[in-house]
């Protein structure tokens, strides 16, 4: 099934555009934005304009648009955010089968999902996948493309390093027929050297005018009718505020963000009891997906807060906000690595309170 298309962003579109026209498009490009602003969606539009065998590409009628739609074209790999594999370490085979598998079931659901969850990875073994299938000649187009979405879920994760490292040659050193397109909504948790070896591009968020139109897409209508989600168009559309990818978020994601703005308020106020409490429920349940989803939302709250001050000329809130972030990027490692939560929770709590109180 094909996926919905892209909307908006046509600023960024004609700026793509020329650029692979005149032959300058950045083999390795970074699209970091908010979460639901179609960041990933607009690195698949640009992954099949590059893939397209026409001069107006992406032309949407030659096959390869027709594969890159239905998200089976053999030379653009898509890697997001998965649950952790279940037995041991995959093979090159096996984590080109899994990813294959995921592309389908986002195929199926016509390119539409939510936000993942805290405890998903882009694990080594994909990783390693990748970097190999990058010296292997395209299977038929002139490109190899692969878009990672949510970049920075690459690296919290334990035996990581030695395929990051390996990301990072990719990176550093495309072979002349390969472009590596990442995005993420919390570009702070990136490691410096992935940024450093990217063109970063800003991915605003869509103009109501644009959200609206993505709200009229038939299909994304039949999806969203299927939630809890406003029926009123006027009112889904300001709920996206710009990031209508929010708006398919599950309700697991609605009670991260309302712990996070809790734990926020109360380490802001200085009251350890409730950041504790607050903590503890999420982290000492043994529920990692929760508790990292919690820690995520958190991340984004402190990185709005740090922009906002930077904005106002507020440097003492920035840097503290700055600071908080880092206090919970390292829980959200440790988390991810299973450090036991009683003490993860204090520790945190600690930070929380003497970074921003
Ligand atoms: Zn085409």
């Amino acid at each position: 099934m094909p996926i919905v298309p892209l909307y908006g962003h046509m600023v960024l579109r004609e700026r793509f555009e020329r650029a692979r026209r005149h032959g300058v498009l950045p083999q390795s490009l970074l699209l970091h934005g908010p979460h639901g602003v179609g960041k990933q969606r607009l690195a698949l539009w640009l992954a099949q304009s590059l893939v397209c065998e026409r001069a107006d590409a992406p032309c949407d009628r030659c096959r390869h648009c027709d594969y890159a739609r239905r998200l089976t074209h053999p030379d653009i790999k898509w890697a997001f955010p998965q649950p952790r594999p279940k037995g041991g370490d995959r093979d090159f085979d096996e984590a080109k089968r899994d990813l294959e598998a995921a592309n389908a079931e986002r195929a199926n659901d016509h390119g539409l999902y939510g936000a993942p969850s805290g405890s998903d990875g882009i694990f080594v073994a994909t990783v390693r996948m990748l970097v190999m299938s990058a010296a292997i000649s395209p299977a038929m187009a002139r490109h190899k493309v692969y878009v990672v979405g949510d970049a920075e879920r690459m690296v919290a994760q334990e035996g990581a390093e030695q395929a990051a490292n390996a990301f990072l040659k990719l990176l550093e050193e495309p072979l002349a027929d390969t472009f590596v397109i990442l995005t993420s909504s919390a570009v702070g948790a990136l490691l410096p050297t992935i940024r450093s070896r990217t063109v970063a591009v800003r991915v605003p968020p869509l103009s109501a005018h644009d959200v609206g139109a993505f709200l009229d897409d038939p299909i994304v209508s039949d999806v969203l009718g299927k939630r809890k989600v406003p029926p009123l168009r006027a009112d889904r559309v300001a709920l996206a505020g710009g990031a209508p990818g929010r708006l398919l978020s599950s309700a697991e994601a609605d009670a991260a963000n309302r712990a996070a703005q809790l734990l926020l308020d109360a380490a802001l106020g200085g009251d350890r009891a409730t950041v504790l409490r607050t903590v503890l429920a999420q982290g000492a349940a043994g529920a990692r997906g929760p508790f990292s989803d919690t820690l995520e939302a958190l991340t984004l709250k402190l990185h709005a807060r740090a922009r906002h001050a930077v904005e106002r000329g507020d440097a003492r809130t920035a840097l503290a906000a700055s600071r908080a972030v880092d206090a919970v990027e390292d829980a959200r490692l440790l988390a991810f690595n299973n450090i036991n939560p009683q003490l993860l929770s204090a520790r945190l709590m600690n930070d929380l309170v003497s970074t921003l109180a």
